[in-house]
Formats: C-alpha cells, structure tokens, sequence
C-alpha cells in the first residue's frame, strides 16, 4: 500500500507540476504581453503630447520673442574694409532704364531693429538707405559697417536728433559736423553732403526753438554750403499710431507710391517698429511687380538728384 500510496503521490506530483508549469508560462506570457502593452501606451501618449505641445511652444516663442542678432562683442570692429571703387563698379551694373524708382529709407537707427531689416534687405537682394544719429553709430558701428557693406548706403541724420539743435545755426552746426565726425570715425570716409533733417525740412517742431522762420532761413544757408537735404513723398507711418499695424503700415507704403514714379519711402529702425520687418517682403514683391527700380543715395547720380530738386524731395524751399 505504501508503494500505491508513494506512485500515487509522485504521479500528482508531476500531474501538479506539468500543470502548474503550463499556467505559469501561459500566464507568464499574457502577463509580459501585458506588461509591454502597459508600457508602450504611456510612452506613445508622452510621446504624442511632446510633439503636439512642441509646435505651440515654438510658436508663441517666434511671436513674443525677437531674437536678436549677437552683434553686440565689443571685440567686433566695424569693418573698415571698405573698397570705394568696387561700390562704383556695382553702380554702373546696376543702371537700369526703369523710369520708376523706389528709395526705401530708415531713420533714427541703427538700433537692435537695424540687422534684422539688414537680413531682409540681403535675402530679398535690394538695398535701402540709413539716415542714422550720430550717438547710436557710436553705439552700435557693427550695425553701420554691415549696411554698408552689403550695398546700402549709409548718410547723416543729426548726432543727438534732439529738436533744440533747431534753436539757432550755431547749435544746429555744432550738432551736425558732430555727426558727420562720428560718421568719418565709424565709416572711415567722409560723408557724402546729403543729409537727412530731423523731422525733415518743414518740420515744426523747431517752432518751439529757433521759431516760424529758422527752417526758411538754415534750409537757404545749409544748400549755399553745397548740401543736399532730403525729404519724403511716401510716409510708411511707422512713428504715428500705426506703427504697431502691419497692415495699416502696408497700406499706407502701396497707397503712397500710386501714381508715383519717384518714391522715397520713409520708415524708422526703431526697435518697437518691428511690424516692418513683416510687411517689407511684400513691399519690395509688390514694388518690383509694379516696375519700380531699387535704389539709394549711394547709386545716385547728379541727374538723379537734380530731378529730386525739381520734385522738391531734395532741397525743397521752405516759404512760411
Ligand atoms: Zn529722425
């Protein structure tokens, strides 16, 4: 009996074991199949949140955060390397028969806006002109030396643009030859005699300093000295309420050079004008499709600029 007894158990011994072993490794595999199951669904999830959320970040990144250029090492020299006579070259390679022309200019620069309208100009392959104050070349002459370079031209707007320069001619030369000083130290030649007034020649603002009359009378001694001062026929509007309004800025530029065949456009580099640099590719698309020439003060010839005279957009008298 002892002998049944001791086969009966091993046989439920093994009965027990075999079984138990099938359960255990059927079990064993649902359960890893689970497992991978479990674990692949929270990544997959992680994964699918990262990159829907991703776009989103960068977006509103782009649209709060102006990423500005790193110009800034004091290490970097303006360049000085500046080769007149191929400018020249380019000039005659750029004449073109177009009767219309457009001259894009900035005021009031270079800021931190200067480079980022610098790219634009560079990819879209036209140049514009820089009537730039004095005291920001001396702060930024990384930003004045690139303009240059890439073609622009680059001419004197005032040194401290602070309207009670307009107070008598004394306080008016001294602040302009500071500006073409600083022009001479940063660009290392001279300034060219075309120059840009402060809220331009019939300005008044100088109503509160020098009076009614001081523009009709600098204008007049100022154009004796042989300068030429340029004004505007088409305003972009980017000092007044629509600086922050792409379109408006858009509008006003398109509205402007209707009926127009010399435009001289006028916008700021002022950092908060950062609307510009949305509307400046359609600009300069739109300009070209309608026939307009790009051009600046650096292409210039003396035809050229005895017909702004005529125009009155060159020293235009000023009768009060
Ligand atoms: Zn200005």
């Amino acid at each position: 009996m002892k002998k049944i007894n001791s086969l009966l158990i091993i046989g439920i011994l093994i009965t027990t074991i075999l079984f138990g072993g099938w359960i255990l490794s059927e079990g064993y595999q649902e359960l890893s199949s689970n497992s991978v199951v479990a674990e692949e669904h929270p990544k997959q999830s992680v994964v699918k949140d990262f990159e829907e959320e991703k776009p989103e970040e960068t977006d509103s990144e782009e649209d709060t955060e102006i990423k500005y250029p790193k110009y800034d090492s004091p290490s970097d020299e303006p360049s000085k390397e500046i080769n007149y006579e191929d400018s020249k070259q380019e000039q005659e390679n750029k004449q073109s028969n177009s009767d219309k022309k457009v001259f894009l200019t900035f005021d009031d620069g270079p800021t931190h806006l200067t480079p980022m309208v610098l790219d634009i100009l560079k990819e879209y392959e036209v140049n514009a002109t820089f009537f730039t104050i004095g005291k920001l070349m001396e702060k930024y002459p990384e930003y004045v030396g690139r303009a240059y370079d890439e073609g622009n031209m680059v001419l004197p707007h005032s040194y401290s643009h602070d309207f009670a320069i307009y107070s008598t001619l004394d306080t008016f030369y001294e602040d302009f030859y500071k500006a073409e000083d600083t022009y001479k130290e940063v660009l290392g030649f001279e300034a060219p005699p075309i120059f840009r007034f402060p809220g331009g020649s019939s300005n008044h603002s100088s109503f509160n300093f020098g009076g009614k009359q001081f523009m009709p009378k600098l204008t007049e001694d100022i154009k004796e000295k042989g300068y030429y001062y340029i004004d505007w026929n088409v305003d972009s509007g980017d000092t007044g309420p629509d600086y922050n309004n792409a379109e408006k800025l858009l509008e006003n530029v398109l509205q402007g050079v209707v009926n127009t065949d010399y435009a001289i456009v006028l916008f700021h580099d002022l950092v908060k004008n950062e609307k510009i640099l949305e509307i400046l590719p359609e600009i300069i698309g739109t300009l070209q499709e309608q026939g307009y020439v790009f051009e600046t003060f650096r292409d210039i010839s003396q035809d050229e600029l005895d017909k702004m005279v005529e125009l009155k957009l060159a020293n235009k008298p000023i009768v009060r």
